[in-house]
């Protein structure tokens, strides 16, 4: 299997020195492979898009010396390569879920589904796991309760775990029914949730392997739940530890001038800013000063460090110093 690897920004907000080196790892896997690199802009959620995101991010990604095969401003042969144009897609997937009985529409909001949930059961990033309220309506009163509110749709989940081998942190296995439930793939707005969004492009793009943060791991687990049930084969997967602070803490602002935007507009140089990202990942020595195509011999994902790459101030602020 040849490798094509992509990189999915969503232009929601600026690129943070954590997302340019998942961007960098993920185009050093393809480089190392010979294989394709293609950029994929998930700006499904319109209210949350800002203008000209997309156009910087690109930019930016660019200015790092970062090159890509396909992608919006280069087409290619399996675009559209932005969600907000790929609807169809995500109307037919849901489609083959409902044909197959694994997708049902939901009619419960949120204070509805907070309020039936006694106790939560653990963490999920959808918030408390869902009881499965809708999952037994009977068709009369599915028909009844669409004339009151447009339903979103969730995917049957069946118990047990989900279990997975991942590049970077191996043996890795989530309980999607015990934790997050049977999760949306279609909300009631019509948008196609990430999950199920992410999946069908993965697939329908021909993507073979998946670079991306590591806080997408149980998103991973829900994801290949959508791959079963479209009877689609999954790609690989290889989930690299986020960037936190020196505090431990994910990137955030407070941690000084990560935005690459900022970095590059005061004058940091991009070689400077690719060292400091390959040498969080073990790539190179702190102060190297590198292109990304410099880092192609050798590169081997399953070397990575597992443990989350600390970011001190001070690098940052070295950056800025030439
Ligand atoms: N659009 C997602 C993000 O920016 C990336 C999802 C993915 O790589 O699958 O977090």
């Amino acid at each position: 299997m040849t490798h094509r690897g992509r990189f999915a920004p969503s232009p929601t907000g600026p690129l943070h020195l954590g997302n340019a080196r998942t961007a960098l790892l993920s185009w050093l896997a393809a480089q190392a492979a010979d294989g394709d690199w293609l950029m994929r802009v998930e700006d499904l959620d319109a209210p949350r898009v800002r203008t000209g995101m997309e156009g910087r991010i690109l930019d930016e990604l660019r200015w790092l010396g970062l090159d890509w095969d396909e992608g919006p401003d280069l087409g290619g042969a399996v675009g559209p390569y932005r969600q907000s144009q790929l609807g169809a897609r995500y109307a037919a997937a849901l489609r083959a879920l409902r044909a197959a009985r694994l997708a049902y529409p939901c009619f419960c909001s949120r204070a509805e589904i907070a309020a039936a949930v006694a106790a939560p059961h653990g963490p999920s990033d959808e918030g408390p796991r869902y009881p499965g309220t809708c999952r037994g309506l009977t068709p009369a009163e599915v028909t009844r309760r669409s004339g009151e509110r447009r339903p979103a749709w969730r995917l049957a989940v069946e118990p047990g775990p989900v279990a997975f081998q991942d590049g970077v942190h191996g043996a890795c296995a989530y309980d999607v029914a015990a934790t997050t439930g049977d999760f949306v793939v279609m909300r009631a707005d019509g948008l196609a949730a990430y999950q199920l969004a992410a999946a069908v492009d993965d697939a329908a793009m021909g993507v073979t392997d998946v670079v991306r943060g590591d806080d997408l791991l149980p998103s991973t687990a829900r994801q290949l739940l959508v791959y079963r049930a479209l009877g689609l084969a999954a790609p690989r997967f290889a989930h690299v530890p986020l960037v936190v602070g020196e505090d431990g803490e994910r990137l955030a602002k407070r941690h000084g001038a990560l935005a690459l935007g900022e970095l590059r507009e005061r004058g940091a140089d991009p070689r400077a800013v690719v060292g400091l990202l390959a040498s969080l990942s073990g790539l190179a020595e702190p102060g190297a000063r590198c292109w990304p195509r410099d880092l192609v011999a050798g590169f081997d994902l399953s070397r990575l460090p597992r443990a989350p790459a600390r970011l001190a101030a001070a690098q940052v602020a070295a950056l800025l110093e030439g």
